[in-house]
């Protein structure tokens, strides 16, 4: 009998420069047998003078530059939609290759020009107050897709502006997308790259514990925890992570954070009329993040189409700050920016492939 001959196709897979730290490219590229430096010569053609393809990268041997295009990619991401708020905010919705889109946002501020980006297209964790959890959850995003927000918005600027501030805090949970955002935060702050300092870069969690205390030990960035209440009841019913996750194991994980010197933890506390903005909420808050080098952010609630809950009256909104500051505390309130564009903390959406669909059918 005779047996039909099998063909063996090559599968090969492109790889993407901007999915690949420093470390990685330089493995990458040492099987084309280059040397180490050659990667960081890479790094700085994407990132710094920022081209778009291998032959413009002018201090690589032609022959390197030609077996590079036959191996690899350097991907972009397109903004289908930019929305420019009365405060300056500007919103970008990116499309992605999947179909999904995702939304990251440009805040200028005084001296600062901070960018806030997405780490899933969607999210898992369901907060009842939060526009992103209530669309559900799609997927992660790649190393890639996180770093290009930054690519695409700072082409966008003007040629003297630069970033100066990455939140992770647009869609999505970045702990539950653990390892590709900690490459992309070692891309972010790569010297011969983006080269931004930990300082400036800051992520905020629902409060993943066991990701909490990685970051902590992988990376000395920011972290912003999202508080949002002071009793286990009303944090469960506000973020069902809270089960998982009790305030107890919360403020425990807190406590044993690898802070650097000089930094503080951020919470993050949304005031939601008659739910969470008590004054025994405020003596509650001050008891449970006693001893923790911090600073809390209170963030009046952002109503949104459809949502139960209401912002508080600014005397209430004082009154709660007041206490916190006259025990010590640096409570800031963080009135949102963009929110004539839904831009405005737990306003993005993106729009997913699933409602597309919905929608066609
Ligand atoms: N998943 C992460 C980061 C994205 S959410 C987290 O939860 O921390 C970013 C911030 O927006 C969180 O602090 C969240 O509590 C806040 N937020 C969500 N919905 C909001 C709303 N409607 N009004 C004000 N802040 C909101
Ligand atoms: Fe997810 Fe954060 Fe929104 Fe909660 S607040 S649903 S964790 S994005």
């Amino acid at each position: 009998m005779q047996y039909a001959p099998t063909v063996y196709a090559a599968r090969f897979i492109m790889v993407d420069i901007k999915n690949l730290t420093v470390e990685e490219l330089s493995a990458f590229i040492a099987h084309l047998g280059k040397e180490k430096f050659r990667a960081s010569q890479i790094i700085k053609w994407v990132y710094q003078k920022r081209v778009r393809s291998f032959d413009d990268m002018t201090n690589l041997a032609k022959d390197f530059r030609e077996a590079l295009k036959g191996i690899a990619f350097i991907s972009t991401i397109q903004a289908t939609k930019v929305e420019v708020s009365k405060d300056g905010t500007k919103k970008y919705l990116f499309h992605l290759k999947d179909g999904n889109s995702i939304e990251s946002v440009l805040i200028p501020d005084e001296d600062r020009l901070t960018l806030c980006i997405s780490s899933q297209v969607g999210c898992p964790l369901d907060c009842g107050f939060c526009m992103t959890g209530s669309g559900g959850f799609v997927r992660n995003l790649d190393t890639s897709e996180i770093i290009n927000q930054i690519c695409a918005v700072q082409d966008d600027l003007p040629e003297e502006a630069q970033l100066t501030n990455i939140v992770l805090m647009g869609m999505g949970e970045p702990l539950l997308n653990y390892d590709n955002v900690l490459k992309a935060i070692k891309i972010m702050i790569y010297g011969e790259g983006m080269s931004f300092s930990t300082r400036k870069i800051t992520v905020s969690t629902s409060g993943i514990v066991p990701e909490m205390l990685r970051l902590g030990s992988d990376t000395n960035v920011n972290l912003a925890v999202s508080l949002n209440a002071t009793t286990d009841e009303v944090r469960t019913r506000l973020m069902p992570v809270n089960k998982k996750y009790p305030l107890n194991k919360l403020l425990s994980a807190c406590r044993e954070y690898p802070l650097p010197p000089r930094r503080r933890i951020t919470f993050e506390y949304i005031l939601i009329k008659g739910i969470n903005d008590s004054l025994e909420d405020a003596r509650r808050l001050a008891r449970l993040v006693k001893g923790i080098p911090c600073k809390i952010n209170l963030i009046p609630y952002n109503e949104h189409a459809g949502s139960e809950f209401r912002r508080p009256s600014d005397e209430a909104i004082r009154a709660f700050q007041e206490i916190l500051q006259n025990v010590g505390y640096t409570a800031l309130l963080r009135t949102s920016k963009g929110l004539d564009i839904s831009a405005a903390c737990g306003q993005l959406r993106g729009k997913l492939l699933k409602d597309l669909h919905h929608k066609e059918h």
